[in-house]
């Protein structure tokens, strides 16, 4: 068998990235969360050698309203797959065969995969395949992606697709006004829809539904396109509609008359059932926030004091434990004072300060990814929608918002789903204020030497703050830089559902696996260099005393800026600009600094600062320019220096801001 190419589309949810999953053996991410697919990935389909499949981003229809149609609609005309399998979430098939027929405009063979036949059949529902698929003339599969059921009938019809292509059919669902008008559009452009390449009757569909691409694509004549205005007029002049909606119509009246005489008798599966009892609390208009809020806590409490809190005394204790054994090793081999110390003062001591968070990020992603799987996140973009937009911003926004939390790189990147150049925009400037995980080892190694009984609400409060200045932000800018509204928001809210253990297991290991990665490169790298400037003069001779060391006078230059913050210790500037290369470096870099273990830190650390300049150093670490990665992945969202310089620049400028109001007024109190 030749190479061949298949495609895998379907409606958000419907359990596309399972199935490809299962197809493919492959580990992408999976999540009851729409729009987690953003870009198409690609994988070898295990049962069918010489096949790639290619999971597509979820859509609802083929119209080029968000990123992700475009995306889905490009693919299939320019890369003409062989075969789209079109997955069809069963428990919701009325909705989900609107795409099924559009899909079937581009006459690309295709076989669709009904899935989630489990809930169906659980909740006494049945759909009778066999007429279905006759009606429509296109094989079909029941399947259950979730529990590999009918994965080895649908490779084979699969297969068999590939092997007889059917002859491409004549879609024919039209009626009335809508079918003279698509036949008379048709009639007109049949000739530049065959030299652009595009199926006849998908093109006079899309002009139908005054689609912009389309009409640029075909390069009509100005009479042509002045006498498909006039088709298109009197058509829906006569259905007294406008053009969208009659073709929406006309879909969704073909599809009630093939679901009629009990073909597929869908009622509302349970897990639907269940989902709107659930919704009733968790999406109450004053209820939703506050539980929100309450959850977010709770699990805060979990990770930082009761699981990860105890775990990361454990981790500590082991790396302490480890690293006085590497350095007797060293000792007995009689390695020269100057490498002890690199490799002890310098990368055991950087790394280690680093290592010890994994427990605490593992488990604030296993809460996280509890949530989002569940289905729980969705509703909370959706509650909190009016009050984005308040900010200037939509629900939609809430998506890269929240992924922030974890890390800003994949957040920027995630704000392609986003329709508007505006909301986009705005929302690459305040998803850093979502403080990252990168940062939690900073307050960890403050709230241990300042505010040891009161981690938790040190925490909170600064989690706090850079929701906060998102907010003002947002306020200032929609005023500004940014004025207009933001783009209306509809996502449909997925049925509650029980995570799998696998994707959730799944995604704590790529979290940890990411965050070891940075330990070991960026922060090894960071802490030796660190190491390197702080040992030796300008004279290369190596110092005891790290106060006339090369990083010393580096830093000292830049410390007097941080005068109105309260600290003006060369160390906690050199800190701050470690942090550019990764924000865990602020407190490796600390670390490799004062020396010494975890007591010694603190110790060195309130000379440093007072709690309330330690606090202000706080503040500017949430706020202030993100990452080297983080910035890239802003240049390359934005597109141009300017404007990802002004973006970083601004926040800089907002954490100095912060963290000199919070000096400048706690001082007045204290
Ligand atoms: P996508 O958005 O289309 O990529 O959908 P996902 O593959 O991310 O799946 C969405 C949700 O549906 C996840 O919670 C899956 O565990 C769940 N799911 C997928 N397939 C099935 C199935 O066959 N049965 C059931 N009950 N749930 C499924
Ligand atoms: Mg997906």
């Amino acid at each position: 068998m030749e190479q061949v190419l298949l495609a895998l589309a379907g409606n958000q949810n419907s359990g596309k990235t399972t199935l490809f999953n299962v197809l493919t053996g492959s580990n992408q991410h999976v999540g009851n969360f729409p729009g987690v697919t953003v870009e198409k990935k690609v994988g070898q389909v295990k049962a069918i050698p010489q096949a790639s499949l290619v999971d597509l981003p979820g859509i609802y229809s083929l119209s080029p309203y968000t990123s992700e149609e475009v995306v889905t609609r490009d693919f299939i005309l320019q890369e003409h797959p062989q075969v789209i399998i079109n997955i069809v979430d069963a428990t919701n098939i009325e909705r989900n065969l609107y795409l099924t027929l559009q899909l079937m405009e581009l006459q690309v063979p295709m076989v669709v995969a009904l899935n989630m036949m489990d809930e169906v059949i659980a909740s006494g529902n049945s759909i009778r395949i066999k007429e279905l698929s006759e009606q429509l003339g296109i094989p079909m599969v029941p399947i259950s992606a979730a529990r590999k059921q009918g994965i080895n009938e649908l490779i084979r019809e699969v297969k068999r697709t590939i092997k007889n292509p059917p002859a491409p059919k004549k879609p024919d669902f039209c009626k009335g006004e809508v079918h003279r008008a698509l036949h008379a559009i048709a009639h007109i452009i049949e000739d530049h829809a065959q030299a652009a390449h595009y199926p006849l009757r998908f093109a006079a569909t899309k002009l139908v539904e005054n689609d912009e691409p389309m009409r640029k694509a075909l390069h009509l004549h100005d009479d042509d396109l002045h006498i498909i205005e006039d088709i298109v007029a009197s058509m829906e002049h006569a259905l007294e509609t406008d053009r969208e909606a009659a073709l929406a119509d006309m879909r969704y009246s073909y599809i009630e008359e093939i679901c009629r005489n009990n073909v597929c008798k869908v009622q509302e599966t349970i897990t639907q059932q269940r989902s709107e009892k659930i919704d009733r609390w968790l999406t109450h208009r004053y209820l939703g926030i506050p539980i929100f809020i309450m959850i977010m806590l709770l699990i805060f409490y979990l990770t930082f004091t009761v699981l990860g809190g105890t775990l990361q005394i454990w981790m500590e204790a082991g790396i302490d434990a480890l690293v006085e054994q590497f350095s007797r090793l060293l000792n007995q081999i009689g390695v020269s004072e100057w490498l002890h110390a690199l490799l002890i003062d310098g990368v055991c001591t950087g790394v280690g300060s680093v290592l010890s968070f994994l427990p605490i990020i593992v488990i604030l992603f296993f809460f996280l990814s509890l949530l989002e799987d569940s289905g729980y996140m969705a509703r909370v973009a959706f509650v909190m929608d009016q009050f984005l937009r308040k900010i200037g911003l939509s629900g939609r926004s809430f998506v890269p918002m929240l992924i922030g939390f974890g890390c800003s790189v994949p957040a920027i990147m995630a704000t392609r789903t986003l329709s508007s150049d505006r909301d986009r925009k705005m929302t690459i400037l305040l998803t850093p204020f979502m403080s990252c995980s990168a940062k939690l080892p900073i307050y960890g190694m403050i709230t241990a030497a300042f505010f040891p009984r009161h981690g938790a609400w040190i925490l909170i409060s600064v989690y706090l703050l850079g929701i906060l200045t998102a907010i003002l932000s947002g306020l200032l800018l929609k005023h500004t830089v940014f004025q207009g509204d933001s783009v209306p928001f509809v996502m449909e809210l997925p049925a509650y559902r029980i995570p799998a253990a696998r994707s959730v297991i799944l995604h704590m290991w790529e979290k940890a696996k990411d965050f070891l990665h940075r330990a070991f490169t960026v922060i090894f790298v960071a802490s030796i260099l660190i190491w390197f400037l702080q040992s030796f003069d300008w004279h290369l001779n190596y110092l005891n005393n790290s106060s006339q060391s090369i990083l010393a006078s580096l830093g000292s230059a830049l410390a007097q800026l941080f005068a109105p913050l309260g600290f003006t210790d060369w160390r906690a500037a050199t800190a701050l600009v470690s942090g550019i290369s990764a924000k865990e470096s602020v407190v490796s870099t600390l670390s490799v600094l004062v020396g010494g273990n975890d007591a010694q830190l603190s110790l060195a650390l309130q000379t440093i600062f007072t709690p309330l300049s330690a606090y202000a150093f706080l503040a500017f670490t949430v706020l202030y320019m993100p990452c080297i990665a983080a910035f890239a992945a802003t240049k390359r969202e934005l597109g141009t220096w300017k404007e990802a310089l002004l973006t970083i620049g601004y926040q800089t400028l907002a954490a100095y801001m912060v963290g000199m109001l919070i000096y400048q007024i706690g001082i007045l109190f204290v």
